[in-house]
């Protein structure tokens, strides 16, 4: 098959989004093709396309709800989280902050009262009106996701920023999920050694084990959080990433646990 209209216009909606689940895009596929490829072959002739251009589309899992988005890219490792002077100054600012308070937090979130009052201790000025429009923005594109009042990091961030928070931050403050050992921002603690796992990787290891264990200190884990987990209920079907990516693009380990589909209850 050859590179069509159909490619450049499933890759406008992926630019103009910033991120599209696979839901939307397997129906926009279905829509613009009208064959029955995989999303993952598109989006992979499209990613050989982009190449010359340092870019890649890559599918990345939101922590919050299990949901996995394809994403645009740059391949050029950005550990300064310029954002190609996308933001002001003072957005910059604040964003950088945020992206602190989560990172540095038990939970992987920062309430969002906390985030409009660090408005007042930004080098440039903004108000709390103009900072609340900025995040409503960061949360429709994406970098953050809101629940409940608190902000979580987005599935942008864990796209783009890897390379900047594992230059800006230090090994411990960064946490790495033991059964995919991607880092992990937001998800189920051990109560015992205070590893965090993803809430995806592990709803997939509780499937298996029954009760599920920690895998650093094989303490028994609670599943009490697993049935509010959305990727759970909405029983997603979890395919392996490998066949997305580009020769220039990290490497990811694959984890058997991870290609399981959530079978209906
Ligand atoms: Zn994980
Ligand atoms: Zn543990």
């Amino acid at each position: 098959m050859s590179y069509t209209n159909n490619h450049r216009a499933l890759l406008q909606v992926i630019m103009e989004r910033g991120a599209v689940s696979t839901a939307d895009a397997r129906e926009l596929i279905v829509k613009l093709f009208q064959q029955n490829e995989s999303t993952q072959t598109y989006i992979h002739q499209i990613n050989v396309k982009l190449e010359p251009l340092n870019m890649t589309i890559k599918l990345v899992t939101c922590e919050l709800t299990g949901h996995k988005y394809w994403i645009l890219i740059s391949t050029l490792i950005d550990k300064t989280a310029s954002f190609q002077n996308e933001f002001s100054p003072a957005q910059l600012e604040l964003l950088r902050k945020i992206l602190s308070e989560i990172i540095t937090s038990d939970d992987g979130c920062a309430p969002s009262t906390a985030c409009l009052n660090l408005c007042s201790s930004l080098d440039t000025q903004m108000s709390k009106a103009d900072a609340e429009d900025f995040l409503a923005k960061m949360v429709e594109k994406k970098w953050f996701v809101k629940e409940h009042g608190k902000f979580y990091m987005g599935v942008r961030s864990i796209a783009e920023l890897i390379p900047y928070f594992k230059a800006s931050y230090s090994e411990e403050a960064l946490k790495t999920c033991a059964l995919c050992r991607q880092m992990v921002f937001h998800g189920e603690r051990c109560i015992c050694c205070h590893n965090v796992l993803h809430m995806l990787c592990f709803a997939n290891c509780a499937r298996v084990q029954n009760p599920p264990k920690c895998p650093s200190c094989n303490t028994i884990m609670s599943t009490d959080n697993i049935n509010d987990f959305d990727a759970y209920n909405d029983h997603v079907l979890d395919f392996p990433e490998m066949s997305v990516e580009t020769e220039n693009s990290e490497k990811r380990t694959t984890n058997p646990t991870k290609k399981r589909k959530y079978s209906a209850r």
